[in-house]
């Protein structure tokens, strides 16, 4: 049975206590396309905050803009207006090159297809942003992290095998490590369970849940109940915008101390 505390992240309501900085600040962003001349509003003015530790789950109906939006977290693509800062970085208006770096750093994304590269072993996949971001670690550091990452997501013994000879959860795992490998400050997730069967959707839920004990800060967009009912707070999005935002459960994760509900769990 779920803990409903929903005073915990009502916008514009004072914190019994004082609370981290968000770690993400969406405030007003719209993204519009045009497709044969007429307007498209994939978003429509979404305002949303996440701090550390938070594990948020974006649910709504297919095409009503949890794609658009997690893409514009992820600078993946820039909003029409808006502003989004995370970790004190303004997202929306990065060049190409800081949004590169951006994505490299900054953040970690797991992919529905995990998109992983077929020709490198898993290792090596894990490895990539390490070596992409320039990170002033040795190639000696980097093997350890690699192997800590590996262990972390249960794939120690397979650091060695190409992604092709790896099944769907495992692929999702090494794709989870490779999206850790630079201490991202948050966790982007799109559809991480959706094309994997019932029960290793329900593991790949495990996993996000002792990442976010552990203090990850986790957004996921996601279609799947169980991996919504796992996160601590969901998020519904209707025709482009948020129309409702619960905190189901207070956070316990690592980073959750500053951040937690002052006053333990509701009845
Ligand atoms: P969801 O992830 O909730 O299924 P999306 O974010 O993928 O929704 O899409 C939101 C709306 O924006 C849809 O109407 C979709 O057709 C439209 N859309 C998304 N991407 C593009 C694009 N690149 N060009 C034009 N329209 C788009």
């Amino acid at each position: 049975m779920s803990v409903r505390s929903s005073h915990d992240s009502v916008a514009g309501q004072a914190p019994a206590i004082p609370v981290a900085a968000p770690v993400l600040r969406a405030q007003d962003v719209r993204r519009e396309y045009t497709v044969g001349g007429e307007p498209v509003r994939a978003v429509r003015g979404v305002s949303l905050d996440v701090r550390a530790g938070e594990w948020v789950a974006i649910v709504g109906p297919s095409g009503c803009g949890k794609s658009t939006l997690l893409n514009l977290l992820g600078a993946i693509d820039r909003p029409t207006s808006g502003s989004i800062t995370i970790a004190g970085r303004d997202v929306a208006r990065m060049d190409d090159a800081e949004a590169t770096r951006y994505r490299l750093t900054g953040i970690g994304f797991v992919f529905q297809r995990f998109y992983l590269m077929p020709t490198l072993p898993a290792a090596e996949n894990v490895e990539l942003p390490m070596v992409e971001a320039k990170h002033p670690r040795t190639r000696v550091e980097r093997v350890a992290r690699v192997l800590e990452l590996l262990r972390y997501v249960g794939l120690e013994a397979r650091g060695d095998h190409r992604p092709f000879q790896l099944s769907g959860g495992e692929q999702q795992r090494v794709a989870i490590a490779r999206a850790l490998a630079n201490e991202p400050a948050l966790l982007l997730a799109d559809e991480p369970t959706g094309e994997l069967d019932a029960r290793t959707g329900t593991e790949m839920i495990a996993l996000f849940d002792r990442l976010n004990r552990d203090g990850t800060t986790i957004v996921v967009v996601t279609h799947d109940e169980e991996m919504a009912r796992a996160a601590r707070r969901v998020v519904h999005m209707r025709d482009g915008a948020i129309v409702d935002d619960v905190v189901v459960r207070p956070m316990t994760g690592a980073t959750g101390g500053a951040a937690s509900d002052a006053s333990g769990p509701a009845s």
